[in-house]
């Protein structure tokens, strides 16, 4: 079976090592001595001067809507995963949803300014398989009319734009560690920001609020992360080079081999470091898709359909329609990408889409 990724798995003695730390030090949760380490390695890898590690990728969504959403009207991307969507509507925030641009997938900037309206609060933008937003321009929004960003930039690990990770853009950014993610620790996910007060606001905020045992700063919530899941990073993080490298071999045998007559790819944004981590690709028509999902389910491949619905259209959002990603999301499919990945099961892909487009 080939299924649309496989989680990177180190080799189980070096988790051991490390799971081996937490039983000595008898400690499994409440940021102990692993989950400092993930955190001080993982600072360095992504040169990004603060960081928290959560319990999952959508907690931090949840905390900055919280904080920064303020029950507002929260202009957002109908094309991601449904954890940005569902965080708005769970802080009781009113989506509302601007259209993307049809060959980057990202919030289409020039639409924003249209939306806001004196209830707008914040912009929650997803860089969509790690492909950055309009990052100038949404920020020039941003300061004009004073609303805060906040990135959905769950699979944005290692990207970098104009050198500089994207995880440092915006008020905060927000990064899933699960499984299916480039770099995991089996569940998990981080929080970025660089305003010092807002930092030590999301600190608290994942920590039940607390600021003494018995003292609080505000409401907060359980986003910790456990010894146990800390472990599977510190096994993982020293090998993403060779992930990263085995993601690209896929990626560009995939470029070269495919037939882009009729079929699109996602076009990544200039001054961009991309990070290999999905393989989209566009049919003509959402019948080609299910033509060809169908074949390659036959012979047991399962690329999957991210993402699809446009969130404007699940029942809870109550969203306008939005032609161009309704369009994108009816027609985009994922193809399988991951280490270990072989040549002939890419052929057998590549074959399979080539002959049914
Ligand atoms: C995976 C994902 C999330 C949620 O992350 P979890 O770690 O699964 O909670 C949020 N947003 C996007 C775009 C995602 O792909």
């Amino acid at each position: 079976m080939i299924n649309v990724t496989k989680t990177f798995l180190p080799p189980i003695d070096e988790y051991q090592h490390h799971v081996q730390r937490a039983w000595k030090n008898e400690w499994l949760t409440n940021r102990g001595e692993l989950v400092l380490e993930l955190e001080e390695n993982l600072k360095k890898y992504l040169s990004v001067s603060n960081i928290i590690i959560t319990n999952n990728g959508t907690i931090p969504l949840q905390i900055g809507m919280k904080l920064l959403g303020k029950g507002g009207e929260i202009i957002t991307t109908p094309f991601s995963y449904v954890a940005t969507t569902a965080a708005i509507v769970w802080e009781n925030c009113t989506p509302v949803f601007v259209d993307i641009h049809p060959e980057y997938l990202t919030i289409d900037e020039t639409k924003i300014e249209a939306a806001i309206t004196p209830k707008t609060t914040a912009i929650l933008a997803t860089h969509v398989f790690g492909n950055p937003c309009h990052l100038e321009a949404i920020e020039a929004i941003a300061l004009k009319h004073n609303l805060k960003v906040i990135y959905d930039a769950a699979h944005c690990f290692g990207v970098t734009y104009n050198q500089k990770s994207v995880f440092d853009f915006g008020d905060m950014s927000t990064c899933s560690f699960h499984a299916t993610k480039l770099f995991h620790t089996a569940e998990g996910g981080a929080m970025f920001c660089n305003d010092a007060e807002l930092f030590k606001q999301l600190y608290y905020s994942h920590n039940f609020g607390h600021k003494t045992n018995i003292d609080f700063h505000g409401i907060g919530i359980n986003g910790k992360i456990s010894e146990l899941q800390a472990a599977m990073g510190l096994a993982v993080l020293p090998h993403m080079d060779l992930i990263l490298t085995e993601r690209k071999k896929v990626v560009d045998y995939y470029n070269l081999h495919l037939n882009f007559s009729k079929l699109k790819g996602l076009r990544i944004r200039e001054n961009t470091q991309w990070n290999y981590s999905y393989y989209p690709v566009i049919f003509e028509t959402e019948s080609v898709l299910l033509e060809v999902e169908q074949k390659l389910n036959a012979l047991k491949i399962f690329p999957r359909r991210y993402f699809c619905p446009s969130l404007n259209t699940i029942e809870f959002t109550n969203g306008k329609p939005m032609p161009i990603s309704e369009s994108i999301a009816s027609r985009i499919l994922c193809l399988p990408l991951y280490v270990g990945l072989s040549t002939p099961e890419l052929d057998l892909i590549i074959a399979t889409i080539n002959t049914n487009q």
